[in-house]
């Protein structure tokens, strides 16, 4: 049998780049661990997968038909679990390798669920404010037929939000006629949400590159960060390092624009910038530069914390950090993996399903608590997250595991992360 994706395998509703690359990493580890052939095709491909079109009446009258996704990885461990992305070049490969990485993350944290992932190809950006909620809303209503509490619980990825969440809750609330808040995670404190939910991921991010800055012996006042990305995930690790661990930010980008500035760049006035203008376009308190050419400038520690594939055979070779902390889902590529896996002694990477799993692992409580009609403190959450005390050690939290990731990687010679990882998320 050709391994799924692999240019000898038949054509499935899956072919795309970006799920291919999730087979090729997926089968890497299958054959490090040695896991029969037989085995390789069901634990890759999604158990479900669903599309729909979803058509929208808009501000000038017109109808358009969007179309919507949701991919469930695997149901074995309990409900699935996933973000939402409204990206317009989303497409169904795109969720379902989005899924298959999920699924190693709840695994890896030991949470009890299965990889899911959803969205609608749209740039969020071009509609309006009553545009977005009859999108979000028509998306929510043709998915609950499929979705659930104890079936797929939805939360934010790129391009939604917290009051997109609130819209997809009140959505299948009105349909069942009583509020179903464990529906999704990262709603709104107000209806059901948790407190450091909208900041997890971001901090998760970021306790973990202090972790490893202290294994490297690195002091953070002296090192510089280049992040690249500046939403929920980007802008919150920018934030949290920046005055938290006492890190200048030197360069920060978006969609539209990078900036550099190597005296240190105020990210308080760029995130109010963007809460004002949605983008760092016209931010002037540093130099605008080419955005391709920010990723291979030098600093202590870069993040990629927006799209997949952007570290790749290309550009590996002349990246000049210490530390990669890949905050986004898929930011390096298997051949750049090869590349970065001959420079382990000059870059460290922490990759991305433990780097980013701070947001699914607070989903995760945001979820009990609603289950339970519990509340816990932001400090609680916090607390929680960071180090796994108390009665819900349940999780394999992230500073719990990167520990054992060090005598692991040395176990084998190399301080390649991502080999030692996935053979664990399994485990
Ligand atoms: P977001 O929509 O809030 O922000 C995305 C940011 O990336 C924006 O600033 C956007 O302008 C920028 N961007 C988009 N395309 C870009 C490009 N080609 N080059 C540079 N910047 C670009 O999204 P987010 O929630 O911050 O998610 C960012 C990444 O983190 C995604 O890969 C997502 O899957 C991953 N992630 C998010 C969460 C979460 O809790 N939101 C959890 C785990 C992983």
């Amino acid at each position: 049998m050709d391994a799924p994706g692999s240019p000898n395998s038949s054509a499935t509703i899956y072919d795309d780049e970006v799920f291919k690359m999730a087979c090729d990493q997926f089968q890497v580890i299958a054959d490090y661990l040695n896991i029969d052939q037989s085995d390789r095709e069901w634990a890759t491909y999604p158990k479900r997968a669903v599309a729909v079109t979803l058509p929208v009446h808009m501000d000038d009258g017109s109808t358009k038909a969007f179309q919507g996704y949701r991919v469930q990885h695997h149901i074995a461990l309990g409900p699935t679990k996933g973000g939402t992305r409204f990206t317009l070049s989303l497409s169904m490969g795109e969720t379902a390798a989005l899924a298959m990485w999920m699924s190693w993350k709840c695994a890896l944290a030991q949470l009890p669920y299965g990889g899911a992932k959803g969205g609608v190809a749209i740039d969020p950006t071009k509609l309006s404010r009553n545009e977005l909620e009859a999108v979000s809303r028509r998306y929510m209503q043709e998915m609950i037929p499929f979705v659930g509490p104890h079936t797929d619980i939805m939360g934010p990825d790129m391009g939604t939000n917290e009051q997109i969440m609130a819209w997809f809750m009140d959505t299948y609330s009105v349909y069942m006629g009583y509020a179903v808040n464990e529906i999704v995670t990262g709603k709104p404190v107000a209806i059901g949400g948790t407190e450091g939910r909208r900041e997890a991921t971001g901090r998760g991010v970021v306790y973990l590159i202090e972790r490893a800055m202290s294994m490297l012996k690195l002091n953070p006042e002296k090192c510089t960060a280049i992040v690249q990305g500046f939403g929920n995930v980007g802008s919150v690790a920018a934030l949290s390092l920046a005055y938290k661990s006492g890190v200048k930010i030197v360069g920060i980008s978006d969609a539209y624009t990078a900036i550099y500035n190597p005296k240190g760049i105020d990210v308080k006035a760029a995130e109010q910038h963007v809460l004002k203008k949605r983008h760092l376009k016209a931010f002037d308190q540093a130099n605008h530069v080419d955005p391709n050419e920010l990723l291979t400038m030098k600093c202590d520690v870069l993040i990629p914390a927006a799209v997949d594939r952007v570290i790749t055979e290309k550009n590996a070779a002349k990246l000049q950090c210490r530390i990669l902390a890949e905050a986004a889902n898929g930011p390096t590529t298997p051949a750049a993996d090869l590349i970065l896996e001959q420079r382990w002694d000059e870059i460290f990477v922490i990759p991305d399903i433990l780097c980013n799993a701070g947001g699914v692992i607070v989903s995760y409580f945001e979820w009990v608590q609603g289950l339970q009609s519990f509340l816990w403190t932001e400090s609680e959450v916090t607390f929680t997250s960071h180090s796994g005390h108390g009665h819900r050690r349940r999780t394999r939290h992230q500073s719990q595991t990167s520990p054992r990731l060090v005598p692991m990687s040395g176990d084998k010679g190399s301080f390649d992360l991502r080999i030692p990882l996935l053979p664990l998320a399994r485990g």
